[in-house]
């Protein structure tokens, strides 16, 4: 078996691996370049192999840095199966609409697809049942086991008979509000981590009481608390948080809107898959009507009006886009007003801008004042931090002949790269965009 690193290589987006053998071609993750104009651009690239000679398509997860270049893929000429599990195929469905959209309406000159585009492509995702062996060509086997990162997430094993190589997609974490923890792997041949958080360890604190503070100092300012949030996962998340809040009147009655039409969507499947979350079954429906949806454009607008104390959970979790700029316009002037962010902020986007300190911001060509609290729970990340990473690795008992790092900033990978060197002894590389290696 070969591997060959067509993205996330010292960065967090784009992951794509391929995977060769026999003949065989297979992507393992197929993501889109998110962040600056120049990642983005990277997206419009030729790429590397010719899409109709890959046979299939291995999805971890639904997230659009791992599935957002495919309906570009098809578009290429890619005609071969998608295989994902039951959940990450209904988000996908969801998402990669989402995401033809916005590539529609960001586009300068032709987008790289649209949303007809991501529609066709749907057809040929084919679900697969966690803990089952798929074969694919004449070698490959591949199974995806439930990870815990977000619903449907799952860890992709792929063997050829001899050696084993696993994808950790993004890792979980132990500890969550919603998912359910990864479960321990022990044993792989190869394996490719993700680094997001490889260099960090996430602040240690109760985010149901902090997200509570937030809440309450916000209202007694008679302000309009904003939150971006990523559609699937965090925003069911804070809905949960909000919830158990309410339900403890540890916050004033405010209404609470879920203004985003694709977390609206996602809000309304997640009860659907009782298995894989840790949400009580039987509240899970009682939970999301914590929050009024808005659909439209017109309910969203309606919110902008308001005269008194307010939640906003809007898009994009990284304020790259997505209604939560109309909402950004309306209050991020105001000082009684909070920005409340919730999770990972890329270098280059207007989110790590506004954690960062930003004094303005510019929104649709208008630069606005930032006099809005700026405020951020480290809590709620999806993303293990170093020692969870560490500690989810120590359970692999045979020894790992070679670990590649991967979804992490340069700095981050380095420095997991170290500790796990130190830790286990493993040898560890961080591969660069385009490099090969023989797995056997
Ligand atoms: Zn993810």
């Amino acid at each position: 078996m070969k591997i060959t690193f067509l993205g996330a290589t010292q960065e967090v987006t784009g992951s794509k691996y391929l995977i060769e053998d026999k003949g065989t071609k297979i992507l393992v993750d197929c993501g889109l370049f998110q962040g600056d104009k120049e990642l983005r651009g990277q997206n419009m690239d030729k790429f590397p192999i010719e899409p109709s000679s890959i046979d299939a398509i291995v999805l971890t997860h639904a997230h659009i840095d791992h599935t957002g270049y495919i309906p570009a893929l098809v578009k290429d000429g890619f005609r071969g199966a998608i295989y994902c599990s039951k959940a990450t195929y209904q988000l996908s469905s969801i998402m990669l609409l989402d995401s033809g959209r916005v590539q529609e309406k960001e586009a300068t000159d032709l987008p790289l697809y649209t949303e007809k585009d991501a529609e066709y492509a749907l057809q040929f995702f084919k679900v697969v049942d966690y803990d089952t062996i798929v074969n694919i060509g004449t070698s490959l086997k591949v199974t995806l086991i439930r990870s815990g990162h977000i619903l449907g997430s799952a860890f992709v094993i792929l063997s050829d008979g001899k050696q084993t190589v696993t994808f950790s997609g993004d890792l979980g974490r132990p500890d969550q509000l919603t998912m359910k923890p990864p479960p321990y792997l022990e044993k792989t041949d190869f394996l490719v981590i993700e680094s997001t958080y490889g260099d960090r360890l996430h602040e240690q604190g109760d985010s149901i009481k902090e997200l509570g503070h937030i809440v309450n100092e916000t209202v007694e300012k008679g302000g309009v608390l904003i939150i971006p949030s990523f559609a699937v996962s965090r925003t069911q998340t804070i809905l949960y948080a909000l919830y158990l809040l309410k339900e403890k009147n540890a916050i004033p009655k405010v209404p609470i809107f879920l203004d985003s039409p694709m977390a609206i969507r996602v809000t309304d499947l997640f009860c659907d898959f009782k298995a894989e979350h840790a949400l009580p079954p039987l509240l899970c429906d009682d939970i999301f009507d914590v929050a009024t949806y808005t659909p439209t454009a017109q309910q969203s607008k309606k919110i902008d009006t308001l005269k008194h104390s307010a939640i906003i959970i809007a898009g994009s979790g990284m304020v790259t886009g997505g209604r939560v700029l109309h909402h950004l316009k309306s209050f991020i002037s105001d000082a009684k007003n909070t920005v409340l962010f919730v999770g990972f902020q890329a270098e280059g986007t207007d989110g790590r801008a506004l954690v960062e300190g930003a004094k303005e911001i510019k929104i649709h060509d208008k630069l606005y004042n930032v006099r809005a609290e700026i405020k951020r729970i480290n809590t709620l990340s999806g993303h293990a931090d170093y020692n969870e990473i560490l500690e989810w690795l120590s359970h692999f008992q045979n020894s790992l002949k070679k670990v590649f790092v991967t979804h992490g900033e340069i700095e981050a990978s380095r420095s997991l790269q170290k500790k796990m060197e130190e830790r286990f002894g493993w040898t560890v590389v961080i591969p660069k965009y385009l490099e090969s290696f023989d797995l056997d």
